[in-house]
């Protein structure tokens, strides 16, 4: 962050220099902020290419917003902009000011519009595979345990555990939900989060519940941390974490993870290890309902990413950190703007803590979507109107659709149909920006789908030039592995653990 900061004073000083040395004088704010941005991307650049193939990195922080659009990121930063008092448009939420973009294809080998497993499973093992499946091969069939082992992929995790990285995984979904599960277990479907979710066919052949193999098979491989939600399928499971692990900490709500001090050089938590924090039964709660009576015991994610990167800064090793911000996801599949748009801009705060607490010459962070949604935004509104409004003109006039109705900014493509059943113009007036309003639809469905297009990656630090252009999102591994100075061939490692 100092670094950056400097060269941008720097570049300040040099583009006013430019500016009064060319013919191109031109005093418009947005040619001179053009400008600046274009010497700052020039000063920056050469930063970054500095010895750049001789440049590793020693950690990866890899964020991952569960359906964090690029329409999402539109209006998310507008809706951060509007909080901070701004017009909102020519704001950035933090990550989207890192120097290094990529384009991500998300579809699954059997599936045009991808899921969270088979998104997941293709950025933790290199190999894209089915909707449903936990980091196993696209030869596997779904829910089918029969000989499954075969089929299962290394995970980036696995693989770090070997390498003698620290690993974590951080949501605020249930640590057994899809896209942590990918982080650490394997199973032919993503459902069989507790032992009693599965198929009888998976008692029948042996394949462990995803509960069952985080805290018997990951934790004892090398897992260092978890930290969610989901005690409902995992808490059968707590004697066996205290039994196998006279070190570890179990963790059921924030006091307890707030009482973890890794900063202090005189305390007695060195040795301590593995954390599992389970800090409610099913998801955590959305942040704008975080102050809830319910949820009142629960981390916010940027608290949860601080505990784990001091965790990770204290065990002064090389780590491996996936953070999800997971309920972008749910609040879509509702057809609620405002609740997906609060938690990316909370899943933003947490990147910047993470990038305001590491190095930017040994730490990688990445922060990118499993998929997109079908989440839209439109019509004319004027510059600045309240992203959760309903769409005015330029004479801050409510603009009428052909029905006569109003019409939010927002809408989603398909999805359960609140907004537009509202009768009355007013209705809409009032109702549009609150928490719980549920967005206009096109086609009808019970829950709003995920979308099919590309979702955006964002990187800085050692190695994130890697990414760039359009990007299957199995390649994320391949680049992972490149940017730790390790890819050995991942076909190699693929094939040494499964054989
Ligand atoms: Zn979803």
């Amino acid at each position: 962050m100092r670094c950056l900061k400097f060269f941008f004073l720097f570049c300040l000083l040099l583009s006013t220099s430019v500016i009064a040395d060319s013919n191109f004088e031109n005093a418009d704010p947005w040619y001179q902020q053009g400008n600046d941005w274009l010497q700052s991307k020039l000063i920056s650049q050469q930063f970054e290419n500095l010895d750049r193939d001789k440049q590793l990195a020693k950690n990866v922080i890899l964020f991952v917003g569960d359906g964090m659009s690029i329409t999402t990121l539109t209006a998310s930063r507008i809706w951060q902009g509007q909080q901070q008092g701004l017009l909102g448009e020519e704001h950035f939420l933090h990550f989207e000011a890192f120097p290094h973009t990529a384009l991500i294809k998300t579809y699954n080998t059997n599936q045009q519009t991808p899921d969270s497993a088979g998104t997941m499973s293709a950025m933790m093992t290199g190999v894209k595979t089915r909707a449903g499946l936990i980091s196993m091969g696209t030869e596997q069939e779904l829910s089918d345990c029969k000989n499954s082992k075969r089929y299962q992929q290394q995970t980036l995790f696995e693989w770090g555990h070997k390498q003698g990285f620290d690993t974590g995984v951080v949501t605020t979904a249930r640590l057994t939900n899809a896209t942590p599960a990918a982080t650490y277990a394997h199973s032919p479907d993503r459902g069989w989060e507790g032992d009693y979710d599965r198929h009888p066919n998976a008692y029948w052949y042996g394949c462990d519940s995803i509960a069952k193999q985080l805290i018997n098979t990951a934790f004892p491989a090398g897992l260092d941390l978890a930290l969610g939600g989901g005690a409902s399928k995992l808490e059968s499971y707590y004697p066996d974490f205290k039994q196998q692990f006279p070190h570890g900490r179990l963790l059921t709500n924030n006091q307890g993870l707030q009482a973890l001090d890794f900063t202090s050089a005189s305390n007695s938590n060195v040795q301590i290890g593995p954390i599992l924090g389970v800090f409610s039964a099913e998801n955590l709660s959305y942040e704008l309902d975080r102050n809830n009576e319910n949820s009142v015991n629960q981390p916010s994610l940027q608290q949860m990413t601080k505990k784990a990167i001091e965790y990770f800064q204290q065990r002064n090793g090389r780590y491996l950190l996936v953070i999800e911000g997971a309920l972008i996801d749910y609040a879509h599949h509702k057809s609620n703007a405002a609740r997906a748009l609060s938690e990316t801009s909370s899943l933003a705060n947490a990147v910047k803590l993470a990038d305001e607490m590491t190095a930017d010459d040994d730490t990688l962070i990445i922060v990118t979507a499993d998929h997109s949604h079908t989440f839209t935004m439109g019509g004319y509104p004027q510059r600045g109107n309240p992203i959760l409004g309903i769409s005015k003109n330029q004479k801050n006039e409510i603009v009428l659709a052909n029905d006569g109705m109003p019409y939010t900014t927002l809408g989603y493509a398909n999805g359960k149909a609140y907004g537009r059943q509202l009768k009355e113009v007013d209705d809409v007036l009032v109702d549009s920006k609150r928490v719980d309003f549920q967005q206009g639809v096109a086609v009808h469905l019970t829950l709003e789908t995920h979308g099919s297009d590309d979702v955006a990656l964002h990187a800085k630090g050692p190695a994130a030039y890697l990414f760039s252009g359009l990007m299957e999102q199995h390649e994320i591994f391949h680049t992972i592995l490149q940017a730790l100075g390790k890819n050995t061939g991942p076909q190699k490692l693929i094939l040494e653990e499964t054989l």
